[in-house]
């Protein structure tokens, strides 16, 4: 048994895991200890997260971690951001959170700029423009689910809404009210005048939440079902990125590339650039822990090659990643290259004929086998880390030597490579698990703070 146990659950948009993490003197050790895959559901009315299973796993793994004898000093969770569920007056969950992917968002950042000029929603949001966000998510709704919208009393982001099952307490943190572009980041507020201006509803925003702070305890309910004790349940950390970034923090001098489902790559800053004039459809502002922001440009990442790799399964072929990245490497006669960023590539039925299409409509050569689409994704995404970081390197005025690649993406050799010699960067790949990193030190920090505060 060891007292200071944090398990840390991280949700992304293809499996799910949680990990044990102990603090020891040589630095934090950590043990996998659940993955369950996920995959958004495709009902006739859109693409959903079946939130509740993802719960049922989660009530499996606390049972799971009650029968070893841990004693748990707290639990974190973290996900992507943008994704909502909403709960009634009785707080009964109206729908299942719908996915960004969801057909219905598209187009919705067009229909957003005929009520207020981008530039404008930037100056007030921070956040990159895209169909995906939560205020795009939440104009469809208003358009094709107005009664749900009517009957919700509070809007939860994803991690929210599981620590609402665990510890019944509604709130969200910095890190995800700042990805929504419902938050103010120049008032530090939801944005009401922005809501009131779309006729969205303001009073279903929860209260907004800080770094390492303690929520509540594990239910009584679920004290008894999974045999935990009242374990703390802890925000602060909860948008992935933010983990993500808040592990791999570096010096002035060094970019930070997330990669995993997603590329996100950029800088850590104070505060926002005040004479920096930033392209809201390429860079956007997110919030860290602490109340700092990062800068950051946001593409597709290894999404587009887990696609691939799903749709050859389908057709009777295995692919490890070892095997795809040395037979792309080995396929240096071929020249095409993606646009990550493209928007074919945001909702395609198949993510190979979409690649065949961009290719025709550049007058690329289109790639024939997996070797050659893989060479074509990670091309693609080497020239896009180039390009980002020449426009942060202007926009920052920092050198930016250095780019710092952690998450899953960071074991891809060959990736490392052509983004090295793309952007003329020294690429250093950091921790795999950097996200589940940063959820351990939140929830450290949160349980220290508990321990300091003095009681009344
Ligand atoms: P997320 O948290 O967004 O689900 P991860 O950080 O777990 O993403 O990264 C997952 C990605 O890591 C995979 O899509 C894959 O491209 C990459 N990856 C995983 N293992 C390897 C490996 N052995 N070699 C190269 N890439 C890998």
């Amino acid at each position: 048994m060891n007292p200071r146990t944090s398990l840390a659950i991280d949700l992304g948009a293809s499996s799910w895991r949680a990990f044990l993490a102990w603090q020891e003197e040589a630095g934090l050790r950590l043990e996998e200890i659940y993955r369950e895959e996920n995959s958004p559901i495709e009902l006739a009315s859109g693409l959903f997260w079946d939130i509740e299973k993802i719960f049922g796993g989660i009530k499996r793994l606390l049972k799971d971690v009650a029968g070893r004898g841990v004693y748990l000093s707290s639990i974190g969770i973290d996900s992507w951001s943008v994704d909502y569920g909403l709960l009634d007056e009785a707080g009964v969950l109206l729908e299942l959170p719908r996915c960004y992917r969801d057909p219905r968002n598209k187009g919705k950042l067009e229909e957003l700029t005929t009520s207020i000029e981008l530039d404008v929603l930037f100056e007030r949001t921070g956040v990159m423009a895209e169909d995906i966000t939560t205020l795009c998510q939440l104009l469809a709704a208003k358009k094709q689910t107005p009664a749900i919208l009517e009957q919700a009393a509070t809007l939860l982001f994803i991690p929210d809404l599981l620590r609402y099952w665990l510890c019944g307490q509604c709130a969200t943190d910095f890190t995800l009210a700042t990805g929504s572009q419902l938050y103010n980041l120049q008032h530090r507020a939801w944005d009401e005048e922005l809501l009131a201006l779309l006729g969205l509803p303001c009073h279903m925003l929860p209260r907004v939440f800080g770094a390492g702070t303690v929520l509540g305890c594990l239910s009584p309910k679920l004290q008894e079902e999974t045999g935990l004790g009242p374990v703390p349940v802890v925000t602060g950390a909860s948008h992935d990125t933010a983990a993500a970034f808040l592990a791999a923090s570096g010096d002035q001098d060094c970019a930070i590339l997330s990669s995993g489902t997603w590329s996100i790559l950029g800088v850590n800053l104070p505060q926002t650039l005040a004479s920096a004039s930033i392209d809201p459809l390429r860079f956007g502002y997110e919030g860290n822990p602490d109340g700092s922001v990062r800068l950051v440009h946001n593409v597709p990442g290894m999404w587009l090659l887990e696609r691939c790799r799903a749709e050859w399964k389908r057709g009777g072929i295995e692919c490890t990643y070892a095997a795809l990245i040395d037979e792309a490497r080995r396929r240096t006669d071929y020249t095409g290259r993606i646009d990550p960023g493209w928007s074919g590539f945001t909702y395609p039925e198949s993510l190979m004929d979409a690649i065949r299409a961009f290719m025709r409509e550049t007058a690329q050569p289109e790639p024939r086998q997996p070797g050659e689409f893989t060479r074509a994704i990670l091309s693609g995404l080497a020239e896009s880390y180039a390009q980002a970081l020449a426009e942060l390197r202007a926009l920052t005025n920092r050198k930016l030597g250095r780019l710092v690649v952690v998450g899953g993406g960071a074991q891809n050799e060959l990736l490392n490579e052509l983004t090295a010699s793309r952007a003329n960067v020294v690429v250093s790949p950091g921790c795999i698990e950097a996200t589940i990193l940063g959820n351990v030190q939140n929830q450290l920090l949160a349980i220290e703070t508990l321990q300091q505060t003095p009681s009344s």
